[in-house]
């Protein structure tokens, strides 16, 4: 059985992994292999190009990297200076503990926050004498406003998942992005009641909390690297797909000149550049997926020395609300979350934004202007990354539905990636391994097939 993967990011390196394991031939093609996750290192500074880490509560990533032998290099984000601030008229506000996400758990964080009013405070008070709900996919922000007013959609939904999704709420479906809530209205009517009962017991006093987020030590590129090292790689992009003529060899590629043949392809490029490879050989799969929005993101990482930063950073960051938004989304101090990664005497704020093209100018006033940063930086450097992002907007659910019952009757087509079932690094090796596993087992049939 022979492999093509198109894209050799996360999802198709580790595609390429799962299979190797499983003794199957694959080969990754991608013009610029590794995709959005890079580490550099700069007068000391170990520095992210896209992702800086995963969610520890979603345990693909830590499985795969403990599998590779780099467990030893995992870890935590600083738990003992958690905390993220909300710019809130022009000053920073501490988003309150116990949130869930977007859903209070804690009375008195909510009681004592600046953030919202106190109309909004008792709104959430009042929130869990909801009834349940069946309802049709709506926005994210019309879900939130509805249990908790615009407030709680300005303040906490849009900002928290701006820098998730690069999106707006407006247009996220509550199915695909908040489908837990989605599930607690139509069992108990309030998201926060559903919150409270899922609620993890709080660790033993004096134990640490666990880290939330979790990354490794030298970066996330050393798990690119590891892979990349580790599964066969040609640097070039699939330019077209058409259908092989034999039952052994489903599929033929266009790759650097010439047309090969394999029994399976993965797509783990991106919807966006998989819909015009399938769209000739497949419309309607290649509509589907054209169907998925996918919006740019750049993140400029600016260095200082640290007495030119007057702000204590005592906290992982900030997040800045499209009401009061000039450059700036989601910004992440480099010092406070990740211990060890950056040298004492410098300061590094990792700045996210949506707009692809954004400038070092726009970035700066917004840093002075925010944090009263004026100084030159000791360094600059931009990771710009043009769509990027896909948008799981309101109907995802049901088109991604069509779409998986669609690939799973053309033989020998699979898809990975961030476009389907999540867009965190998990996802993507959660879904690279449900492709792998997939074509393992055709495998395993064919050559059954072949013993009778
Ligand atoms: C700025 C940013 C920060 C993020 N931060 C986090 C984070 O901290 N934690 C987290 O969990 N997630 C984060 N994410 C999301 C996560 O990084 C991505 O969802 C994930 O890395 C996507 O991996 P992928 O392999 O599916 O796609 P990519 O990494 O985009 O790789 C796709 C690859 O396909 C290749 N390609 C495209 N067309 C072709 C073709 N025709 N033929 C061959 N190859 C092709 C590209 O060159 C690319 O290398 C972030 C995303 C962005 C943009």
């Amino acid at each position: 059985m022979k492999v093509a993967i198109a894209g050799g990011g996360i999802s198709g390196l580790a595609c390429a992994y799962y299979l190797q394991r499983a003794g199957i031939d694959a080969t990754v093609f991608d013009p610029a292999p590794g995709g959005l996750i890079g580490t550099t290192t700069v007068e000391g500074c170990v520095l992210e190009t896209g992702p800086e880490s995963w969610l520890a509560a979603k345990p693909e990533a830590e499985a795969l990297i403990r599998e590779i032998g780099l467990g030893e290099q995992i870890m935590e984000s600083n738990e003992a200076r958690r905390r993220t601030y909300v710019l809130r008229h022009g000053s920073f506000e501490t988003l309150p503990e116990g949130l869930q996400l977007v859903v209070p758990t804690k009375i008195r964080p909510v009681l004592e926050t600046r953030l919202f009013s106190w109309s909004t405070k008792f709104r959430m008070g009042l929130e869990v004498l909801r009834s349940p709900k069946l309802m049709a996919d709506r926005s994210v922000t019309a879900f939130i406003n509805d249990h908790f007013g615009t407030e709680a959609v300005d303040y906490l939904a849009e900002p928290l998942l701006a820098g998730v999704y690069g999106g707006s709420p407006d247009e996220l479906s509550a199915a695909s992005v908040l489908p837990k809530f989605v599930e607690y209205e139509q069992r108990f009517g309030s998201v926060v009641v559903g919150a409270l009962r899922d609620r993890k017991p709080a660790p033993r006093s004096g134990g640490a909390r666990p880290g939330i987020f979790k990354t490794m030590r030298h970066g996330m590129g050393t798990v690119i690297d590891n892979l990349r090292a580790r599964v066969n790689i040609v640097t070039a992009p699939v330019e077209a797909l058409a259908p092989g003529d034999t039952a052994q060899e489903l599929w033929r590629i266009y790759v650097a000149g010439e047309w090969q043949g394999f029994d399976s392809i993965v797509l783990a490029c991106g919807a966006n550049h998989a819909a015009p490879l399938v769209a000739p050989v497949e419309e309607r799969t290649g509509q589907l997926l054209g169907s998925i929005p996918h919006t740019g993101s750049a993140v400029w990482t600016m260095a200082y020395r640290r007495e030119d930063v007057p702000h204590a950073l005592d906290a992982f960051g900030f997040l800045v609300p499209r009401g009061e938004r000039g450059a700036i989304m989601a910004c992440t101090w480099v010092n406070t979350k990740w211990e060890g990664r950056i040298p004492d005497d410098k300061a590094v704020l990792r700045c996210f934004s949506t707009n692809v093209e954004v400038t070092r100018e726009e970035v700066e006033r917004d840093l002075a202007r925010l944090m009263n940063v004026t100084a030159e930086p000791l360094f600059a450097l931009p990771y710009r990354w043009p769509g990027s992002m896909p948008q799981y907007t309101v109907g995802h659910t049901a088109r991604i539905a069509e779409l998986d019952a669609r690939v799973a009757r053309i033989p020998g087509l699979h898809l990975a990636g961030n476009a389907y079932h999540g867009v965190g690094i998990p996802d993507c090796i959660r879904s690279a391994r449900a492709a792998a596993t997939a074509i393992a087992r055709a495998a395993v049939s064919a050559q059954a097939g072949a013993n009778v």
